[in-house]
């Protein structure tokens, strides 16, 4: 089957019982056992759940994994598949992965005793180099937020599987419509499902998907230890979600690409970052790892109070954190996701306060060039 067909038919399409087109949501914390000597598939829901279960099986699918789990958030996700290590474990990480990773990394797991290096893993030699004889894993994100660099995937995956590390990939922006780290060599897909999965800015949820069942089952442990599972709900939507995704992200990806187009020749803007331009960096390596570019862009306008103004009068984009809604967004990197990061280091790594990204959505590309020219002055 192809992609489209694998979003509909997911073995979840239709209900046994009742022949119901769609998951039923089973809201029950608790499941009556016939024989307390038995154990059954379900006892208690935070363990397991059938709503949760039919997400979970749709992921492993879609991502080509062994065992798919669903967590309350993306950061949930995150945080339960990097419990799978120890005190004195080594992480490598790409140093632009979304804040609330590096967050969790850098403070949480650190005063666990998780070390991690950061490396610009757009540079393969830097991650070879960064290797030690307690490295436990290697985690990127491509393309990265908010400049859409991108990192080689089955190179780095090579690196990390000579060495016997888990290489981790947050496949967030793309969706495993559009790559799929686990048939380039990674081991773990990791998902904010908040975002294009969900895909109506209506739902936070979160996925991780293993390669391997043993990685699966130590990932399971801690989704029951942790506990920061979805409610039924919730699970629900993200799986209605799922159904449209083709449909969305290709329309949304068209527009993008026009609207990158038309952003690069505006003379009030400075540089426009969106894999699908011809002078983007990276730009091959990101199509031979993937089926397309995307939806999500960001451009430098010329001056400080160019992008504020575009940010105060445009009236098609929401101002707002958050992507992969059908709604666009703008957000503005430097005072909203990458506000905590010192402004050195925002300057180091090219997040200026003229950087602007936008999440496009399901808006005619026509409305929005309109309304982007009006607000760019
Ligand atoms: C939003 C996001 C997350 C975090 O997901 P939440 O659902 O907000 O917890 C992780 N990674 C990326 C790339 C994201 O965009």
């Amino acid at each position: 089957m192809k992609k489209g067909t694998m979003l509909i038919h997911n073995g979840h399409e239709t209900e046994k019982a009742t022949g119901a087109l769609g998951v039923p949501v089973i809201q029950s914390s608790t499941f009556q056992q016939t024989d307390v000597f038995t154990p059954q598939e379900y006892d208690y829901a935070r363990s397991g759940n059938p709503t949760r279960k039919a997400l979970e099986e749709i992921a492993a699918s879609l991502e080509g994994g062994a065992a798919g789990f669903a967590f309350g958030s993306g950061i949930a996700a995150i945080a339960s598949t990097l419990g799978i290590f120890r005190r004195g474990d080594h992480i490598i990480a790409a140093e632009d992965i979304y804040g609330g990773s590096y967050r969790i990394l850098s403070t949480f797991y650190e005063r666990w005793g998780l070390e991690t290096t950061w490396v610009d893993a757009t540079d393969t030699g830097r991650v070879r180099k960064a290797l030690r004889p307690e490295t436990k894993a290697l985690f990127l994100e491509t393309p990265s937020n908010p400049l859409l660099a991108i990192t080689d995937l089955r190179a780095c995956a090579a690196v990390a599987r000579e060495a016997g590390l888990l290489t981790i990939v947050d496949n967030t922006f793309m969706t495993p419509y559009l790559q799929r780290p686990l048939a380039l060599g990674a081991d773990i897909a990791v998902h904010s499902a908040t975002k294009f999965l969900g895909g109506h800015s209506d739902v936070l949820s979160g996925l991780a998907v293993s390669r391997d069942p043993e990685v699966g089952k130590r990932i399971y442990a801690v989704q029951n230890c942790f506990g920061a599972v979805p409610g039924p709900w919730d699970v629900w939507l993200v799986i209605r979600g799922i159904k449209t995704l083709k449909a969305r992200l290709e329309m949304q990806q068209e527009t993008a690409g026009k609207l990158a187009l038309w952003l690069s020749e505006h003379k009030n803007v400075e540089e426009v970052f969106y894999p699908g331009l011809l002078s983007h960096k990276g730009r091959d390596i990101h199509l031979a790892q993937a089926d397309g570019p995307g939806a999500v862009l960001s451009f430098k306008t010329r001056t400080v109070s160019q992008a504020h103004n575009f940010l105060s009068a445009v009236t098609l984009a929401a101002a707002a954190v958050s992507l992969g809604g059908v709604e666009t967004i703008a957000s503005y990197p430097a005072r909203m996701s990458h506000a905590s990061m010192p402004p050195e280091e925002r300057a180091r790594r090219g997040i200026t306060d003229t950087l602007v990204r936008i999440s496009v959505g399901l808006e005619d590309a026509e409305d929005l060039i309109a309304d982007f020219d009006a607000a760019l002055g």
